[in-house]
């Protein structure tokens, strides 16, 4: 049977080791740490992951400042509270909740958080920081796999990896992050020819393709490292990833199950960010 990496304790572990490091700057440096949260609307699903950032928040010792504003808040409102938030010392987190309403354009949001306070890593700063290898926030979710690897002693110098899908929030900067830990990476996407020639040469095949059980083992090589970034509901109302686990587990060295593998990752990751921006100076 494969190992099962599990994204849960990992997870646990990092926020754990977060929460001993805000108490310990607390107390040595009296350095508090703020994040502010920006909703624009009240899509549920926005409302559950708002939530749970809130939760993580409290639970380290960060504090949390909540924006929840009106669906038909204009970019220019919107606009007017990112940069008092820039401007304000207390806070050293910005974070706006996507996706948002048709009449605000979220590239222009993106781009008005100070990359200081990026802790979502999205500013074409921040990824062109990750790009050139400068310093710079990294998007939670390939930071957490990166993590989930290096924690579940997963070697990945060296090795054939190969991402599905190229989207900027996952496919591209985990791409860029393996680059970094000295991966050969190949990156498909949608209009890659023949897939499953390109998927069964990876040693870690990571699966952001968004499409519910795609990857079955005909794609995967015996005995590869198997990442599924997916989540969807399926026709039970049940979680599962991009990948068909019960398919693929019996043929791959290691595996991430959905829901306890990736998901928990991001916030926790997020978390990290937060205190890095409260303790690092990045110029
Ligand atoms: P996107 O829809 O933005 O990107 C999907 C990528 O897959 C695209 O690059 C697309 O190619 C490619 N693709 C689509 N169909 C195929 C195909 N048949 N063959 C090969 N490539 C294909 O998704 P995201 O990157 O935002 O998210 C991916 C998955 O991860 C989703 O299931 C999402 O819910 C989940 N997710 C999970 C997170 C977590 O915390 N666990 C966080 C973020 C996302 P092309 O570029 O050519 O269109």
């Amino acid at each position: 049977m494969p190992q099962i990496i599990d994204g849960k304790a990992i997870s646990a572990q990092i926020k754990e080791e977060l929460q001993r490091k805000v108490a310990m700057l607390k107390k040595t440096q009296k350095t508090e740490i703020c994040l502010a949260v920006i909703q624009v609307g009240s899509d549920p699903a926005s409302t559950v992951y708002v939530g749970n950032k809130k939760k993580a928040c409290a639970y380290i010792g960060i504090e949390s400042l909540a924006y929840e504003l009106p669906e038909e808040t204009t970019q220019e409102e919107l606009l007017a509270l990112i940069d008092a938030l820039n401007h304000n010392d207390k806070v050293n987190g910005i974070l706006v909740q996507l996706p948002l309403p048709d009449q605000i354009h979220e590239d222009e949001v993106i781009r008005a958080i100070d990359p200081k306070k990026d802790v979502d890593g999205f500013h074409p700063q921040s990824v062109g920081a990750l790009c050139i290898g400068q310093p710079g926030f990294v998007s939670c979710t390939p930071a957490g796999i990166i993590q989930l690897l290096k924690r579940s002693g997963i070697k990945i110098a060296g090795k054939e990896c190969v991402v599905i899908g190229r989207s900027n929030i996952v496919g591209k900067p985990m791409a860029l992050l393996l680059i970094r830990e000295n991966a050969t990476v190949t990156v498909a996407h949608s209009r890659t020819e023949d897939l499953k020639e390109v998927t069964k040469r990876a040693d870690i095949l990571v699966v952001a393709v968004g499409k519910p059980k795609m990857i079955t083992r005909e794609y995967v090589k015996e005995g590869a490292v198997v990442i599924d970034v997916g989540i969807h509901r399926n026709e039970d109302n049940k979680l599962c990833g991009d990948v068909d686990y019960d398919d693929v587990a019996p043929v791959c060295s290691a595996i991430t199950p959905v829901p306890g593998g990736v998901g928990p990752m991001t916030i926790a990751m997020l978390m990290h960010n937060c205190v890095e921006a409260g303790t690092v100076r990045l110029e």
